[in-house]
């Protein structure tokens, strides 16, 4: 189905456009505005108040007000409210993917596939409220008693990335309401539309004003600096690029701030000689091409076992060829736009050096001439070991196969990134997998499985793709603290 121009009208009238500071809806101090763009069309499709650093300090006014009383407040009360939200986003399911796919490009069903799992976050989170315990234990003494209790760690800085308008904005959110902690959180100005009627339907679902304070502006700099600056602060997570998040934890030092950072990826997905190859080309499918490869766990690299090489190469190129690309609200699109110019001419910089390195192009290779930032689908056979489009994020429709001669073979070439987060590994052999994975220095490991992401798990990297986890019991686990009280024998 076909959404038309008045639908698309009509949800972006909807969405909030100020600053949220204390529960208020409100322009920025600086009465300047930012412009939203349609990244298919670069047509403008909102005007939000741009946000700086007066209004960043205003907002961590708010949550800090906040943070005591909500700390206090029953855990299944922020649970139900945690609730409520699942109930309200998925209700509104279609009026969020809509908006994902006008600000960011991505595909409609896709769109809707992330309102499903970012949602889930908000129920998850709902039920690991009333269920994060502490412990009361006899020394081993046998005199003493240790009392151990969780926290919430204070008021916390969210930064979220563009690709996942809604899912990488509950992630953070859906964990800090659940542990009792007040928020700034900073969507990317690329695409802050869907962050903002999230935090509406969050004060719709009964949030308390304050907890949830939203500043999205042109400069992410000035917003997130004075914040770090602030001993009111306590946390800081972000998710985004490595460079960015190396130097936000650098600054975080000056007030010595916990830390989540979901960073940037370079995810191996080897395939190897006794791999199910229909379903290694449908998880490559998948780990590639999912959010047009604008993912942080998108497959980046193809390790493919010399034996297959050539079968699994012609049977992806031959998928990855027949996709549709177009606008994410058309019927029938596979693939959307790049979310920007600048982020396509890089893409297509990585392929022009691999094929001067020699690189073949079996399908696609270059930009889609016409207005917006489309990028053919593209797969390159051949790919040297040592091609640069091997060794960073491509963040784009583009699959690079290299070959490998053993599982030894396999796992040097994967291990050797600075980036490790996901990684994939089609094999039939369970003992393999589990002797690879051992040896994978990547937090996640897909096994015959293509997409890995669910809110029940423990997602994060290791090496320069970051620190904490985000999802399972672990995602609470990020915003609370442990206080240990030492309590005297109470029988002397
Ligand atoms: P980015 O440029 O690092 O931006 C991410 C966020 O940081 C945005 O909100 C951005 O704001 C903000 N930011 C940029 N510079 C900043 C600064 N100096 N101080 C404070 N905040 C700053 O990354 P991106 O291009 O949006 O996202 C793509 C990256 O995110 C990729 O590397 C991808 O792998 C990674 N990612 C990782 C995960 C994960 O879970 N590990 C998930 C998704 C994405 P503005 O956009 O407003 O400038």
């Amino acid at each position: 189905m076909t959404i038309t121009v008045d639908r698309e009208a009509g949800l972006l009238a909807s969405v909030p456009t100020g600053l949220l500071i204390n529960g208020q809806w409100q322009a920025s101090a600086s009465g300047k505005t930012l412009d939203v763009h349609d990244p298919a069309t670069g047509k403008v499709l909102a005007s939000i108040a741009d946000g700086g650093s007066e209004d960043a300090l205003a907002a961590l006014d708010a949550a800090s007000a906040a943070q005591a009383g909500w700390a206090r407040t029953a855990p299944r009360v922020r649970g139900e409210i945690l609730r409520k939200a699942f109930e309200l986003v998925t209700e509104r399911a279609e009026d969020f993917a809509l908006l994902m796919t006008l600000e960011m490009g991505k595909p409609l069903g896709e769109a809707r596939g992330e309102v499903a799992y970012g949602a889930e976050f908000l129920r998850w989170y709902s039920e690991e409220a009333v269920r994060d315990y502490g412990r009361y234990v006899t020394t081993p003494e046998g005199k003493n008693k240790i009392l151990v209790q969780h926290k919430p760690v204070g008021p916390c800085l969210l930064i979220t990335p563009w690709n996942f308008p809604l899912a990488m904005a509950t992630r953070k959110v859906g964990p800090a309401v659940a542990a009792g902690c007040t928020m700034v959180l900073k969507p990317a100005k690329l695409t802050p539309l869907t962050a903002q009627l999230f935090a509406q339907v969050m004060q719709e679902a009964g949030l308390p004003d304050g907890v949830l304070n939203v500043v999205s502006g042109s400069s992410a700099a000035a917003i997130s600096g004075p914040l770090l600056k602030d001993s009111r602060l306590r946390k800081i997570s972000f998710t985004g690029s490595t460079a960015v998040g190396k130097q936000l934890m650098a600054d975080a030092t000056h007030n010595v701030l916990r830390t989540s950072m979901e960073l940037g990826g370079n995810a191996p997905f080897i395939v190897f000689g006794d791999a199910d190859l229909e379903a290694a080309v449908d998880g490559a499918m998948a780990a590639k091409m999912r959010n047009m490869g604008e993912a942080c766990t998108a497959a980046n690299r193809f390790l493919v076992h010399e034996s297959v090489a050539g079968e699994f190469t012609a049977k992806l190129a031959e998928r990855i060829g027949a996709l549709t690309v177009g606008r994410g609200t058309e019927a029938g699109t596979d693939v959307g736009p790049m979310i920007e110019q600048k982020a396509r001419e890089g893409i297509h910089a990585l392929v022009t050096a691999a094929v001067a390195d020699g690189a073949t192009v079996l399908t696609g290779g270059d930009v889609v001439a016409g207005d917006g930032y489309f990028y053919q689908p593209t797969v390159l056979g051949n790919v040297p070991n040592d091609a640069a489009i091997l060794g960073q994020e491509i963040f784009g429709p583009v699959a690079p196969v290299t070959t490998f001669k053993d599982e030894a073979d396999a796992i040097r070439i994967a291990n050797s990134t600075e980036y490790g987060l996901a990684a994939y590994v089609y094999t039939r052999d369970f003992s393999r997998l589990l002797r690879v994975s051992e040896q994978l220095e990547f937090g996640m490991v897909g096994f015959n499985a293509g997409v890995i992401s669910n809110a029940a798990a423990p997602f994060g990297g290791v090496k320069h793709s970051g620190l904490g986890r985000e999802g399972g019991s672990e995602g609470i686990a990020e915003y609370t603290t442990t206080q240990y009280i030492g309590i005297a024998d109470p029988y002397a």
